[in-house]
């Protein structure tokens, strides 16, 4: 059952390139049935998501991916069967947003002292609206030549000591899973194994995780080896953490994974949609 569950994707709005009823085209393509539409700090993309998915007799699971800055290092909260229109997490992410306006121009700033002009009105265009986000900045790298890939442009440009990069300045891990607690909706942490953390660091933070009320680790994730989901499924399995499974899908341009072709979870896990009520989309 879990190939045909993807709990982790973007649109349009936020950095991903398809509009949320493209996404959810796609992912019926795909053979998904439960899908979880997760843009970076912003929910607006999943009034259309819900259309799309009732006429694709899919499962939308409302969802967000929440920037969090914890001990200096930037950490994605999903939020997983969000209320979006709760008033403490719409605040919290507002103010996300706010802070994504400042580093955009910032992150331009630097960019032009570096000798590459206008990036600023580049991604501001490319995001049409929605908020700037490091992924527009590459599309403008890449097709102005600066680099020949995502890969290769954060490397040299958007990263910690790279001309583009700003320092995170995102929520409280504690804030963030509240405010998704709030509006009903249980937290994951997303892709573990992209934050490079030693082991030890990854324990306090799971730690951390489950103090302030997180109920879940995406064991299966477009970003993980098979070794590191099993890595991550032992992990989940000590800290009774859901397992979480999902592409971090972001359109054709930039695929860390396609859907079908994800890794199963593994069967030791339990999965965060256990008490979940699935079953109108798998009869
Ligand atoms: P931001 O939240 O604006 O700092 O942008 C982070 C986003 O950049 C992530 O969600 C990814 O979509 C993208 N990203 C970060 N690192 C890479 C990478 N090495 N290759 C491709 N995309 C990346
Ligand atoms: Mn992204
Ligand atoms: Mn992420
Ligand atoms: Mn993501």
């Amino acid at each position: 059952m879990s190939k045909h569950i993807d709990l982790h994707a973007h649109s349009t709005a936020s950095d991903g390139t398809l509009t949320p009823t493209a996404l959810l085209q796609h992912a019926y393509s795909k053979g998904m049935k439960v899908f979880a539409l997760t843009d970076h700090d912003d929910t607006s993309g999943l009034v259309e998501a819900d259309i799309a998915a009732s006429n694709l007799g899919m499962q939308l699971v409302s969802g967000v991916e929440i920037s969090v800055t914890w001990h200096k290092q930037t950490i994605h909260v999903v939020g997983l069967n969000i209320d979006a229109t709760n008033e403490n997490l719409q605040q919290g992410l507002a103010g996300l947003r706010e802070f994504r306006r400042w580093r955009a121009q910032e992150i331009a700033d630097r960019l032009d002292k570096s000798g590459i002009p206008g990036a600023f009105e580049a991604a501001r265009a490319l995001a049409s609206g929605k908020s700037i986000s490091r992924t527009h900045f590459a599309h403008f790298l890449i097709a102005n030549g600066y680099a020949k890939n995502f890969k290769q442009v954060f490397k040299r440009y958007l990263v910690n000591g790279k001309p583009g990069y700003v320092s995170g300045n995102w929520a409280e891990l504690a804030d963030a899973v509240d405010w998704i607690k709030q509006a009903g909706g249980q937290a994951v942490i997303a892709h573990p194994a992209r934050y490079r953390m030693s082991l030890t660091k990854l324990n306090v933070l799971l730690e951390d995780f489950k103090a302030a009320g997180g109920e879940g680790l995406e064991v299966v994730s477009g970003s993980h080896t098979l070794d590191e989901v099993q890595k991550m499924a032992r992990l989940a399995a000590k800290y009774s953490l859901y397992g979480s499974r999902g592409s971090d899908y972001h359109g054709p341009e930039n695929v860390y994974m396609e859907m079908d072709r994800l890794p199963a979870m593994p069967s030791d896990v339990i999965p965060i949609w256990h008490n979940w009520s699935t079953a109108t989309v798998f009869n």
